[in-house]
């Protein structure tokens, strides 16, 4: 039976790396029906914010990733915070300490790091000094503070990647570790394969950064088994990086990495997980765009590609724009509300009034955008309250110069003979070519594009004659006006 698990710390936003591997946990558990365990990793009680507690879990409900185990849906091998399992940590480390797995360290970092200059020793990190103390020397240290440390095997570690296949460690590579800080709290080198062999993790997929760790966590997941807790070390699969612009790994600070930037702009998490998929995996030569229900289907982790991934942001938009596409005007409507109410258009939800102008808005709009967040310029000329009604300085210089206030001045002329009782699409359409087209020879850019920015303020909008329909005759005149005072 499949179980595996997405552990964030929380220390923050998630980040699109974060994302990745929960997606590529969750597809995996879905594909064989297994069970995805969401862990919080806090037991690093100086960096962890209940604000970033409440933010994953929020994140990966907007996303819409699912656990079947965890905080708030519960399960048999909880608690699933781990600041609520310290005694757990304490005991087993005790257990480790009397098996002889894990020693007393007495070492100061200065002192490490002087016997490796001494030595000439290129390797960085502990060299087991403290392994086998004598009675004397820990007379000697009677009163120093100590770290638990794990005594690494001395032979290499080699293990099977379900991505990058056969890997081996050498022993010299990999010192000796600290699994509890002076102060007797648990490290994250501890308690990570601790809950992962109580929690009976079968499969460990995570990030290529966390690579240099296993070793080391394997080791731990041996001497675990050594005291009957857990069946020894689970399947690893590491993750392809995300690269940045400028092949750097795209770090915290990058623009782009972290997710809110994408809800705040509107981004459905349809396409943010479908673009997040691609990094590293695809579910066919030819097809960029999937669910994640095809993706669950389609998953297979022994066909995700070791090597690097760049996050390109262009390709990201150009999925999101896709699956707006497939999304009913209908859908698209509901999920623009919070936009509009948020930008002060409507209230949310709409009055009738607004929910009529939407309804009738919305089939011209859901085309024209790729992101949820774009709708608020499209339609602020048609929600905004006329007093607040600004057209673009930019467009304004552009487009209403001289002759195109000309060009606005007969459309006045034009519109201002059509009757209330005949405003349609169609008329408006009919008296507007007539006379700036056919009576004044313009060519139709020259012609809509002063009227365009006239009546809703930018070069960019719905089209202009349902524009003008649905904005009404009296408002139509009065922007006209306004744009030439
Ligand atoms: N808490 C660790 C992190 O967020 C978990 C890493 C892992 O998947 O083992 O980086």
């Amino acid at each position: 039976k499949v179980r595996v698990r997405f552990p964030p710390s929380p220390t923050g936003f998630l980040h699109v790396g974060n994302v990745r591997s929960a997606l590529f946990n969750w597809a995996f558990a879905r594909h064989f029906g297994g069970t995805l365990v969401l862990r919080i990793e806090d037991t690093d009680l100086a960096r962890n914010t209940e604000e970033g507690y409440d933010s994953i879990l929020g994140s990966l409900r907007w996303l819409g990733i699912d656990w079947d185990e965890g905080p708030e849906a519960g399960g048999e091998f909880g608690p699933y915070r781990q600041s609520d399992r310290f005694p757990i940590y304490a005991d087993i480390a005790k257990r480790l300490r009397d098996a002889g797995s894990a020693y007393d360290c007495y070492c100061t970092p200065d002192e490490v790091e002087a016997r490796r200059k001494a030595s000439g020793s290129k390797v960085q990190g502990y060299d087991g000094h403290c392994r086998e103390l004598t009675n004397q020397q820990l007379q000697d240290f009677v009163g120093r503070e100590s770290v638990l440390r794990l005594r690494m095997p001395d032979e290499p570690i080699t293990f099977t990647d379900l991505v990058r296949g056969e890997i081996t460690f050498q022993p010299d590579n990999v010192p000796d570790f600290a699994l509890l800080r002076a102060n007797g709290d648990p490290l994250y080198t501890l308690v990570n394969p601790v809950d992962d062999a109580l929690m009976e993790i079968t499969h460990v997929l995570r990030g290529e950064d966390l690579l240099s760790s296993t070793p080391r966590q394997i080791a731990l997941y041996r001497a675990l088994k050594d005291l009957g807790i857990g069946t020894g070390e689970p399947r690893f699969g590491h993750l392809p990086i995300v690269m940045g612009d400028g092949n750097k790994r795209l770090s915290k600070r990058d623009k782009g990495s972290g997710l809110a930037e994408y809800v705040e702009r509107g981004f459905l998490p349809e396409g943010i997980l479908n673009y997040l998929a691609l990094l590293g995996w695809g579910i066919a030569e030819d097809r960029d765009v999937f669910t994640m229900t095809e993706m669950a289907e389609a998953f297979d982790i022994r066909r995700v590609n070791p090597n690097p991934a760049r996050f390109d942001l262009k390709k990201c938009e150009a999925i999101n724009a896709a699956h707006m596409r497939r999304l009913s005007v209908g859908e698209m409507t509901e999920r623009v509300i919070p936009f509009l109410f948020r930008a002060g258009l409507t209230d949310e939800p709409p009055t009738d009034r607004e929910r009529a102008r939407l309804d009738a808005a919305m089939p011209l709009v859901a085309e024209r955008i790729n992101t949820l967040s774009e709708s608020v310029e499209m339609l602020r000329f048609l929600f905004v309250a006329e007093d607040d009604f600004e057209r673009d300085p930019e467009d304004v210089a552009k487009v209403l110069d001289e002759s195109g206030r000309q060009v606005v001045q007969a459309s006045y002329d034009a519109l201002s003979a059509v009757s209330e009782d005949h405003w349609t699409t169609a008329t408006i359409e009919e008296a507007l070519r007539a006379k700036l087209v056919e009576e004044l020879g313009l060519k139709p850019r020259n012609a809509f594009g002063p009227v365009r920015v006239a009546v809703t303020g930018r070069r960019i909008s719905p089209p202009l004659f349902e524009s003008l329909e649905l904005l009404g005759r009296d408002i139509s005149l009065a922007r006209h006006i306004s744009a030439l005072r």
